[in-house]
C-alpha cells in the first residue's frame, strides 16, 4: 500500500497514501482488500456509483464499435445526447468538451462572442463571485480569482470582476457599459457549499434582463442531479442563458458540454471554437447512458429521500458534537458539513473509520455520496461520523490536558 517506489507525477496534488483498484455501486476496495464507502464519488463525477451495469455495458459496446473520429463528421448519438440535453434543459445548443474548465471556457467565449457579434466587442468584462471555482486553465483561473490558485502564474486574463458572493449592491456596482455577464455557481461547491437566498439568483436573472447580460450558471458541480433534480437552476427556478456541465455527465467518463440558448449562442460560427476530443464516442456513449438512469420514473425521488434524511441524520450527529462540527448545509447530495476541528482532521478521522469524504473552502467537509446511495449506506455513513467525532472529541481532551 505504501509508495515505496519515487513517483514521476507532478507533485500538484496532496495525495493520501491509499490505492484503490476497484469499485462497486458506493464502495472502493484498496489494493490491500479493505472496504471504503465513497462519498467523495470522484469529487462529484461517479454520480451512479462504480461501475454501474447499465455504465458498464454501454461503454463496453461502444469499445466494440468506434472510439474516436474527430469533429470533422456527424455524430448520431452526439445529435441525440445533444437533443436530450435540450429537450431537458432551457438549450438550444450544445457545445461538448472533455472537461468543466473546457466547458467554462467555452461558456466565457459564447459571453463575450455575443456582444462583439452585436457590434460591441469592448463588453467582453464578466462579473463574477468571491468563493467561485470555475478551473484551472488561465481563462478559468481568471474567473475563479482566488489569490490562492493564481500565485506565480503571471498577470491574469482580464475581464473579470469579483465581488462579494450573495451582494446584490456590489453587483450592480460591478456592472458597466463594458460588462457582458454575469457568472455563478447555483450553489459553490469547492467554496465550501455556499448559496445565496433564492431571491439573489432572481435578481441577477432580473438585472440580466434589464442591462442586456447574459446569465451563466456553472453547473459543472451542481448538475447532472447532485442538487435533487437533473440541473440546480431547476430548483432555484431561475434560467440561465449559458450552463456549463462536466463532472457527473459523464458518470466517470471524462466529458464536458456548454449549453446554451440560440440567441445567447448567436456569436458563434463555424471555425469560432472547436476541440480534437470533443464529442468523443466513448464520452458520447457513457453520457447517454447516464441519462438513461437519470431520466427513469422515481430516479430523483430516491435522491430527494435519502438526501433528506443523511441531511437529518448529520444534522443530529452535529447536535451532539459541537466541538467537533458547526453546521450541516447543501441541497440535495451536495452536503457540506462545516467543522469546527480543522476540516482536514475531520476527513483523515472519517477516512479511519472508512468513510471517503473531500474538503471544501471555509473548513468544510463534503458529504458528495453517489445518488444511487441505500438508506443502509447512510446509516453506515452516520455511524462512521459519530465515531469520527468521538475519536476528535479525545484527542481535544488530550490536548487541553
Ligand atoms: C470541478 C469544477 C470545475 C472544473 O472542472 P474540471 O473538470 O476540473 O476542469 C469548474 N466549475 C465547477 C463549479 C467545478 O466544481
Amino acid at each position: 500500500m505504501t509508495n515505496s517506489a519515487p513517483s514521476h507525477l507532478l507533485p500538484v496534488f496532496a495525495r493520501v497514501d491509499l490505492g484503490f483498484e476497484r469499485g462497486e455501486g458506493a464502495w472502493l476496495i484498496s489494493t490491500s482488500g479493505e472496504r471504503y464507502l465513497d462519498f467523495t464519488s470522484g469529487v462529484a463525477v461517479n454520480a451512479l456509483g462504480h461501475c454501474h451495469p447499465h455504465l458498464v455495458a454501454a461503454l463496453q459496446e461502444q469499445a466494440t464499435k468506434l472510439w474516436h473520429m474527430s469533429n470533422l463528421f456527424r455524430s448520431p448519438d452526439g445529435d441525440k445526447l445533444a437533443a436530450r440535453l435540450c429537450e431537458q434543459t432551457f438549450a438550444d445548443l450544445v457545445f461538448f468538451c472533455n472537461s468543466g474548465a473546457e466547458a467554462m471556457e467555452c461558456a466565457i467565449k459564447v459571453a463575450r462572442r455575443y456582444h462583439a457579434a452585436k457590434g460591441h466587442s469592448d463588453r467582453y468584462r464578466i462579473v463574477t463571485f468571491e468563493g467561485a471555482f470555475h478551473g484551472r486553465t488561465l481563462g478559468t483561473l481568471a474567473a475563479t480569482g482566488s489569490a490562492k490558485y493564481l500565485e506565480g502564474f503571471g498577470p491574469p486574463l482580464d475581464g473579470f470582476d469579483q465581488v462579494a458572493h450573495g451582494d446584490l449592491e456590489a453587483v450592480k456596482k460591478a456592472i458597466g457599459p463594458q460588462t457582458a455577464a454575469i457568472l455563478i455557481e447555483p450553489v459553490q461547491g469547492e467554496g465550501g457549499v455556499r448559496s445565496a437566498p433564492h431571491a439573489f439568483y432572481k435578481a441577477l436573472r432580473q438585472l440580466c434582463d434589464d442591462k442586456g447580460l447574459l446569465l451563466i450558471f456553472d453547473e459543472v458541480q451542481t448538475g447532472m442531479g447532485r442538487t435533487g433534480d437533473l440541473f440546480a437552476y431547476k430548483r432555484l427556478g431561475v434560467t440561465p442563458d449559458i450552463m456549463s456541465l462536466a463532472k457527473a455527465l459523464g458518470g466517470g467518463f471524462p466529458i464536458g458540454a456548454c449549453l446554451a440558448t440560440a440567441e445567447a449562442a448567436s456569436g458563434m460560427t463555424p471555425g469560432s471554437h472547436g476541440s480534437t476530443f470533443g464529442g468523443n464516442p466513448l464520452a458520447i456513449a457513457s453520457a447517454n447512458a447516464v441519462l438513461d438512469v437519470m431520466l427513469k420514473p422515481g430516479f430523483f425521488d430516491h435522491v430527494q429521500k435519502v438526501s433528506l434524511l443523511l441531511k437529518q441524520k448529520l444534522a443530529s450527529v452535529a447536535d451532539r458534537y459541537p466541538a467537533v462540527l458547526a453546521e450541516v448545509r447543501g441541497e440535495g447530495l451536495l452536503i457540506g458539513v462545516k467543522a469546527v476541528v480543522p476540516s482536514g482532521d475531520l476527513v483523515a478521522a472519517l477516512r479511519d473509520q472508512k468513510l471517503l469524504t473531500v474538503g471544501a473552502g471555509d473548513n468544510v467537509v463534503r458529504f458528495l455520496a453517489p445518488l444511487i446511495v441505500s438508506e443502509a449506506e447512510i446509516e453506515q455513513s452516520v455511524q462512521s461520523l459519530e465515531r469520527a467525532c468521538i475519536a476528535l472529541s479525545g484527542d481535544k481532551k488530550k490536548a487541553a490536558g
